[in-house]
């Protein structure tokens, strides 16, 4: 994204965004996942939103219907948005992988590095003031640290991801709540934080110059330690290729469901 990027208005952005998901919606990066999904779950919701939620992977319901969270967890989430006055359509929803790995497995260091790229696309597009990431998984990407979950729900921090400086708010998933009368608890009472997290200013954001220099840095150190099946995935960074596209992913994908309705 370059300097102009950073100031279009959210229409143009809003189409940027689109053409995100026209890339994705072709996307063979991944052959096993490319071969087994249904549908690619780019994300949903307000394309413009200050509040934006990361989970893991789309699961049986959401490959089915190419949506974020609409399986018991979704409506978990719907639920804890509603205590505190939002809907879905006020912020967006997507996950770390865009495509279901066969049998819900975990997905792959080299799936989510094939991955990154849309996710940064998103975050750089969207331009979140808050990111939740839900549960371990996509706290410890974005963080690009081990520390778990259970030591770092409800503590807010800025962190740079790709171009775009947010402040993320590492929460329990909502799946894990389904069954853990404790953790609903624990995560309700962090949900009841966000207003006020939303309503803090925004976070300083990188000079043009200095986040193109970050991102650059960041490609450079992805090349010497390309990501294998074992080796941990950075978070920073985001340098885009188009390889692994398929060639004539037109305005949208061919067969898309209405993911794109919500945004
Ligand atoms: N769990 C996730 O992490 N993502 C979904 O979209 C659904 C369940």
């Amino acid at each position: 994204m370059s300097a102009a990027e950073l100031n279009q208005s959210a229409e143009q952005r809003r189409q940027a965004l689109k053409e995100v998901f026209a890339q994705a919606g072709a996307c063979v990066r991944c052959q096993e996942l490319a071969a087994t999904r249904k549908n690619v779950v780019f994300g949903a919701g307000n394309a413009d939103a200050e509040l934006m939620f990361i989970g893991e992977a789309p699961g049986a319901s959401e490959d089915e219907r190419g949506l974020p969270f609409v399986g018991r967890a979704g409506k978990l989430l719907e639920t804890l948005l509603e205590e505190i006055g939002m809907e879905r359509k006020d912020v967006f929803i997507a996950n770390v992988l865009k495509c279901r790995p066969p049998g819900n497995r975990d997905p792959m260091p080299v799936e989510i590095e094939n991955c990154r790229e849309y996710l940064y696309r998103q975050v750089e597009l969207i331009q979140p003031r808050v990111i939740c990431s839900l549960g371990n998984f996509s706290t410890k990407l974005l963080r690009d640290d081990p520390t778990g979950i259970t030591r770092l729900h409800g503590q807010p921090e800025e962190l740079t991801l790709g171009r775009r400086t947010v402040r993320l708010y590492p929460i329990f998933h909502p799946a894990a709540a389904l069954y853990t009368p404790r953790m609903l608890e624990t995560l309700r009472e962090d949900f009841s934080r966000l207003p006020q997290l939303l309503a803090q200013p925004e976070p300083p954001q990188p000079e043009a110059g200095e986040a193109d220099a970050l991102a650059q840095v960041a490609a450079a150190r992805e090349k010497s330690a390309p990501a294998t099946a074992t080796s941990p995935v950075r978070a920073s960074g985001g340098g885009a290729t188009s390889s692994g596209v398929a060639p004539g992913g037109g305005d949208e994908p061919a067969g898309a469901v209405d993911q794109l309705g919500l945004f």
